[in-house]
């Protein structure tokens, strides 16, 4: 049995990828002890170089070295087999009363739960990408995680300066479901509207979006973006508001993944540098159309007025499934994602009763993609 309570032991790390070594850094850089469970030698190298600044980092190769840990977060590959391999080795070499953690995007914590034999002691931290830079950390709730654990989960984040969201565990938990409609409703407003991307991405940066549907698929490449999508309509046996939308499919067949292949919706080279906003921009553009209008045209009140509504939609589709509360919604999608206001702050502004109203209308034009999150009524 470990000495001390799991706070008070050193932190494992499971995978020394691109979230691993975050998670890695800043918790060393916050003063805490870090042993990094890494099988790939070169990952391990790369792991070792980063010199900590207060605490210390060490790479080990085998579960064994992370038996001493009270907390283990997992950052290894999305894939539920390994995940599961991976926590069945893990719960077999720490202490019982050590807190198990994954930093899964997708998977059910619940699936990850039940590969442990005590599964109250098992939980999400999801943090976002790049970590040092990034404060938010979902603290994902599972069925049976205890109330103890989350609360330590929650001081573990504040410890490592982030800010704890408390969310449930539900398809792509809060900020990546709320940010779903961000980039397939720009997808499905250009082609129905027949407004070009860069129009759009205007349109979305002029209200404060720290850039548009099409400018974000490029940075994170066509081909994940393509598979979120499916993750998400997979999981929600074909959720309408969730259906990948088939330029995607189409950019994916074409190799046009964005940045990382030089050319997406748009072209990667240097010459091709995108001119300044006009000026006088931010999120008082939403309720002021004349003024939209005359910085960008009409076809940036349509882009605004259909992507906002169903960012409005999925923020009151998740407050009633009771993924988190109101006013942490609002605060995900600012951290997570930077956006100028939370989808209930923007439903606040523009009125849910209007949001509600252009609801009804672009179900009956486009399906039931559209149905008005019931909750809304209860908001209006
Ligand atoms: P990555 O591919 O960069 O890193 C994964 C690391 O795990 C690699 O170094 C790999 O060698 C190692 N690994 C492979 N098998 C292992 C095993 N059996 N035991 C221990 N380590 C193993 O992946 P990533 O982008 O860091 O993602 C890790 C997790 O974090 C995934 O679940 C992902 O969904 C999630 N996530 C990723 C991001 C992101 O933007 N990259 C953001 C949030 C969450």
């Amino acid at each position: 049995m470990a000495d001390g309570a799991p706070a008070a032991r050193p932190l494992g790390v499971v995978g020394a990828g691109t979230m691993g070594r975050g998670i890695a850094t800043v918790a060393a850089r916050a003063g805490l002890d870090v042993v990094v469970l890494e099988p790939s030698p070169a990952a391990r190298e790369r792991a070792a170089e980063k010199p900590a600044r207060a605490g210390s980092v060490r790479v080990v190769d085998a579960a064994a070295g992370l038996a001493e840990c009270g907390t283990v977060i997992e950052a290894a590959p999305e894939d539920l087999g390994l995940k599961r391999a991976i926590f069945a080795e893990l719960a077999a070499v720490v202490a019982p009363d050590a807190v198990l953690a994954t930093n899964t995007s997708s998977l059910s914590v619940e699936a990850l739960a039940a590969t442990v034999p005590d599964p109250s002691r098992f939980l999400g931290l999801h943090f976002f990408n790049p970590v040092k830079a990034m404060e938010l950390v979902e603290v994902v709730v599972g069925g049976r995680t205890a109330a103890d654990v989350v609360a330590h989960g929650e001081e573990l984040a504040r410890t490592l300066g982030k800010t704890p969201i408390r969310v449930a565990d539900g398809i792509g938990f809060l900020a990546n479901r709320c940010a779903r409609p961000f980039t397939t409703e720009g997808l499905r407003c250009a082609a129905a509207l027949g407004v070009r991307p860069a129009r759009v991405d205007l349109a979305c940066r002029l209200v404060g979006f720290p850039m548009g549907p099409f400018e974000l698929i490029d940075l994170v490449g066509a081909d994940v973006s393509l598979g979120v999508a499916e993750s998400f309509f997979r999981q929600s046996f074909g959720e309408p508001r969730w259906r990948p939308h088939r330029t995607l499919v189409q950019m994916v067949a074409a190799g046009r993944l964005g940045r990382k292949t030089g050319a997406g919706f748009y072209d990667y080279d240097p010459a091709s540098r995108r001119g300044p906003d006009p000026a006088g921009g931010g999120p008082g553009l939403l309720t002021d159309p004349r003024r939209l209008e005359e910085l960008a045209g009409p076809e940036a009140v349509a882009v605004v007025g259909w992507i906002s509504a169903c960012l409005v939609n999925e923020g009151a589709f998740a407050l009633e499934e009771g993924i988190a509360a109101e006013p942490d919604i609002d605060l995900a999608m600012r951290l997570g994602y930077r956006w100028p206001l939370g989808p209930l702050e923007i439903g606040r502004r523009l009125g849910f009763a209007a949001v509600h109203r252009r609801l009804v209308g672009m179900r009956e034009d486009h399906g039931e993609a559209y149905r008005p999150a019931p909750r809304l009524a209860g908001l209006v």
